[in-house]
């Protein structure tokens, strides 16, 4: 059995219980009341926790693996190791500073005080930057320290900023990038390392699924080679004929990222009814 940690409610619980269901791995009502779920087609259980949990969860052996903010593992210090990148709840740490406050450089923090919810990634970056500030740890509302005099500025998640601006706050440097992670210890025992090896297997499968479409397009016979250049597909593109003598239809996989200047090469190649379809899994 593989028991993995993942957050009770809070920003990255429904992404994570989502990307299971995308493994293919379900749960009977996952209420949230309950501490543990056991999934009903896969040899797993879950635990709910608070996200602050999940790392010393997972390197006191409690739970085999945990899905938790990296900012979170970064702040915690416990001997977690990254087990693979998920790709959700990405958010960046930064500093954010009264709009009336001047600010040229980093050295103007010297003798502030700062507010934050991640004393110990602060606290690296100052010392690395040579700043003495003073750093004021708040467990919640960090923005609005220095409104009511708690801070002269804060050290917090900035996703896309609206928050900040709402609270008359600018950002001016960006410590860190987070994304959600899985986490392991390097201790696992056998049987539940292999079933994460299986996990991260089926999780690369739906990732690679959603960055990924499935693309048909019909184009006269002379064009073949060069469409097929475009669209090289996982192995080659597959070219069937069509009723129409002289034409065929050619199936293949294009990334998501790439899609709209891969359609106008195509195009400008003679593509015609060309169709773009998601895909479900996809293991290369
Ligand atoms: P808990 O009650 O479990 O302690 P929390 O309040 O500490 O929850 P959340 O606000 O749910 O945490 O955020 C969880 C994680 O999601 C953060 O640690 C961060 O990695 C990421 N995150 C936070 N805010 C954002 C955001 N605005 N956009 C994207 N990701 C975010
Ligand atoms: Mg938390």
């Amino acid at each position: 059995m593989l028991t993995v940690a993942v957050q009770k409610s809070g920003r990255l619980s429904e992404k994570t219980m989502e990307l299971l269901r995308e493994c293919g791995i379900n749960f009977q009502n996952g209420g949230r009341e309950k501490l543990k779920a056991v999934a009903t087609n896969f040899p797993m259980e879950i635990l709910f926790l608070r996200d602050d949990d999940i790392p010393e969860c997972v390197a006191d052996g409690i739970a085999h693996a945990g899905v938790v903010g990296e900012n979170v593992v970064k702040e915690k210090k416990r001997d977690v190791q990254v087990a693979h990148k998920l790709g959700f709840a990405r958010c960046r740490l930064s500093l954010a500073v009264p709009k009336s406050m001047p600010f040229q450089s980093l050295a103007d923090l010297n003798g502030r005080k700062i507010a934050t919810s991640f004393p110990n990634i602060l606290k690296e970056f100052l010392e690395k930057n040579a700043i003495q500030a003073e750093i004021h740890e708040i467990n919640g509302s960090v923005e609005i320290a220095p409104s009511i005099g708690l801070a002269d500025l804060i050290f917090d998640i900035v996703s896309t900023g609206s928050t900040l601006l709402s609270n008359g706050l600018k950002e001016v440097h960006t410590v860190m990038r987070s994304e959600a992670i899985l986490i392991t210890t390097p201790s696992l025992p056998a049987e539940a390392a292999e079933l994460l090896d299986k996990l991260i297997f089926r999780i690369q499968a739906a990732q690679r699924a959603a960055s990924y479409k499935y693309i048909l397009l019909n184009a006269p016979n002379d064009s073949i080679e060069k469409i097929s250049a475009i669209l090289p597909g996982m192995k080659s593109p597959t070219v069937m004929p069509l009723a129409m003598e002289g034409w065929s239809s050619v199936h293949s996989v294009i990334k998501e990222d790439d899609f709209w200047e891969v359609i106008e090469k195509l195009k400008e190649n003679g593509a015609q009814g060309i169709l773009v379809i998601p895909i479900e899994k996809m293991i290369m």
